[in-house]
């Protein structure tokens, strides 16, 4: 397979760092292509501005979707940008690497989502009807990739729990999960977490560096997060609400765009 993972810490030498290149390496082992994108050493710019349309006049006042999408259909993206969607098709897989900054991504990563997923390319795709609205959540250009996330994070896992203070893990990775990786199409695994990591000693390390390896020897056949594919029947167009009766009972926010993989509903 070829992979492409996204590594989005500042400073090579750091935990992330450290398994990035345990993650790189077991994948080699195994045979596969790996391209990394390094964002704090490409010196990504992460802001969406002017200068992402080279296209548009000075004058004219800046719309950023339809500039982008203006500026994707007449192949004018910038090249750091066109360099980073050639490595997404090019990909079966896509890892996102990155410790939790403020409970999400840090800035360079989102700037590298808002910027790369253009308009044309991963949304604002396929038929608008009164059967489809798009090609999005399950499909899109990136319809049968496999994405994951790597992630470190400084709190206890009974912080993230279904109890704990910060809310579920599951909660606050969805918008990632779902609003980023599931719309342009890619099916997505879980994560590979590891907390508790500012505390990490050697031998957690070591135990990490292993769940990694495994999870990195089964990438192809890890069982995806049952996301219900917008398209498929399950939500009323255009309200795109779930349809009632499908909710597994007590299911509500986010575990309602989940597949009860029991009843297949
Ligand atoms: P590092 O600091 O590089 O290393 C962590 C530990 O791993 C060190 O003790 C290091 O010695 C050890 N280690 C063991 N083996 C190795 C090895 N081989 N190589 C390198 N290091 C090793 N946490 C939350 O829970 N929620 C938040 O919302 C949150 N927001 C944050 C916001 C900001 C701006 C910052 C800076 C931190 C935040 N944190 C938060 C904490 C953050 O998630 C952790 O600091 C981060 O995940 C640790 O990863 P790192 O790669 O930076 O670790």
């Amino acid at each position: 397979m070829k992979i492409l993972l996204v590594f989005a810490h500042p400073e090579p030498r750091s935990l992330n760092g450290a398994l990035r290149d345990v993650a790189v390496a077991e994948l080699r082992r195994q045979g596969h292509e790996v391209q990394v994108s390094d964002l704090y050493a490409q010196n990504w710019k992460p802001t969406v501005d002017r200068s992402d349309f080279p296209g548009l006049a000075s004058e004219e006042r800046l719309l950023p979707t339809a500039a982008s999408k203006a500026t994707f259909d007449a192949g004018e993206l910038t090249q750091d940008v066109r360099a980073e969607i050639d490595k997404l098709l090019w990909a079966d897989v896509l890892i996102l690497q990155f410790p939790l900054w403020w409970f999400s991504m840090p800035a360079i990563l989102k700037g590298w989502v808002e910027r790369v997923f253009a308009c044309g390319f991963a949304y604002g795709v396929g038929e608008h009807s009164d059967k489809r609205w798009g090609d999005r959540y399950g499909e899109g250009v990136l319809a049968g990739k496999r994405a994951m996330l790597m992630v470190t994070i400084g709190g206890w896992e009974q912080h993230y729990g279904a109890r704990g203070v910060n809310g579920p893990i599951d909660d606050l990775l969805f918008p990632i999960h779902h609003g980023i990786l599931f719309y342009p199409g890619y099916d997505v695994l879980p994560p590979f977490v590891v907390y508790q990591a500012g505390r990490l000693d050697q031998a957690g390390f070591e135990m990490a560096a292993e769940h990694l390896r495994e999870r990195m020897r089964t990438l192809a056949t890890t069982p995806p997060i049952p996301y219900r594919r917008q398209n498929g029947g399950d939500y009323l167009i255009p309200s795109m609400e779930l349809r009632p009766g499908l909710d597994a009972p007590g299911a509500n926010g986010f575990a309602l765009h989940l597949r009860d993989e029991q009843t297949g509903r």
